[in-house]
């Protein structure tokens, strides 16, 4: 069966203890097996430090968000008097800015520098009962924060998170798209360019996002009066979006009958029942996504015309990564 030629070289930031750097404030690292055995076939990791970069070296004395949760700052954990916040804001600023060609970010929990959700936030109002204690509000590390700012559509994850088999889907789908649209799009943006991708999205926005998959279809429908430039900053970030919007089992089961109406003309009516019946047991939960998937392909690569053959929902990413027998 043809799969699409996948590139297995995208530029993705990935904090380096993730990648077994041993650059912990202990010495230590957080190697990620998934990333560097699995992700490094695929991705092109740019590894970051930020507490090395500032100078604080390895080991280094353990660093903690405080003060006020949207804003706060980063002092030692034993030793508030050693207050970091403005050379890791300043550092992280500059450094974000310069990562415009990232298709992905990896961050790692908890870090006050490169967690992205929920990091603890601790009160340093020495008048306050709850003195060192952490607040009900959680924040961000500096360095994720200033990542997400400066590049509000990058996709970014935590590493723990990726274990988990829809975020790790969705975000390598993601990833892989974001990076189709840099080459397909963003170098040269025309309005054919544009048309071409969308065509080539439908079913994986419609898998993800009924009002996105609506809401770009008109966009690109009534794109005349715009620019081609205007017309691509007005499409990415909903593109995007629409895709981090995870796709239900329900809605995957809707865009497989979909694709299936394409081969009404050319594939027996009797195999077309027994591929309705097999995308019902996916909707059951009895077999995995690949199973639909991989069967419909096999037709759609034999009896389907240009249009259905060249979606991207049938094969969005290696299938090497084993992504779609895990949802
Ligand atoms: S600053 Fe980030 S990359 Fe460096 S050790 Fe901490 S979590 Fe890892």
């Amino acid at each position: 069966m043809p799969q699409r030629s996948h590139p297995n070289n995208i530029p993705v930031g990935i904090s380096a203890c993730v990648l077994g750097e041993s650059v912990r404030y202990n010495g230590g690292h957080k190697q990620s097996r998934l990333c560097t055995e699995v992700l490094g076939e695929v991705f092109a990791f740019r590894p970051f430090c930020p507490e090395v970069a500032i100078g604080l070296g390895v080991p280094r004395p353990s660093i903690r968000l405080v003060g006020d949760a949207a804003h706060p700052r980063v002092v030692g954990s034993d030793d508030a008097s050693l207050d970091v916040t403005e050379p890791l804001r300043h550092y992280s600023d500059a450094t974000a800015r310069s990562l415009a060609e990232l298709c992905g970010y990896i961050f790692i929990k908890n870090s006050p520098s490169c967690g992205l959700f929920r990091v603890k936030v601790y009160n340093d109002d020495t008048s306050n009962p709850s003195f060192g204690y952490p607040l009900a509000e959680s924040g961000r590390g500096v360095f994720a924060a200033a990542v997400v700012k400066n590049n509000p559509l990058l996709p970014v994850e935590e590493e723990g998170r990726l274990q988990d088999p829809q975020l790790r889907e969705n975000f390598i789908l993601r990833v892989f798209a974001l990076h189709d649209w840099r080459q397909a799009v963003a170098q040269e943006p025309t309005a054919k360019a544009l048309i071409d991708f969308h065509s080539r999205y439908k079913y994986t926005l419609m898998a993800h996002s009924q009002k996105g998959y609506r809401l770009l279809g008109q966009l690109v429908a009534n794109s005349q009066a715009k620019t081609p430039a205007a017309l691509c900053d007005e499409y990415l970030p909903l593109f995007m979006a629409a895709l981090a919007k995870p796709a239900t089992r329900k809605n995957h089961c809707n865009t497989l009958l979909h694709i299936l109406g394409y081969l009404k003309r050319t594939v027996a009516g009797g195999i077309r029942q027994d591929l309705v019946e097999v995308i019902d047991r996916y909707r059951q939960g009895v077999v995995p996504l690949a199973v639909p998937v991989t069967l419909i392909k096999h037709y759609v690569d034999r009896y389907g015309n240009d249009y259905i053959r060249c979606q991207v929902y049938l094969d969005p990413y290696p299938l090497e990564l084993g992504l779609h027998n895990q949802i």
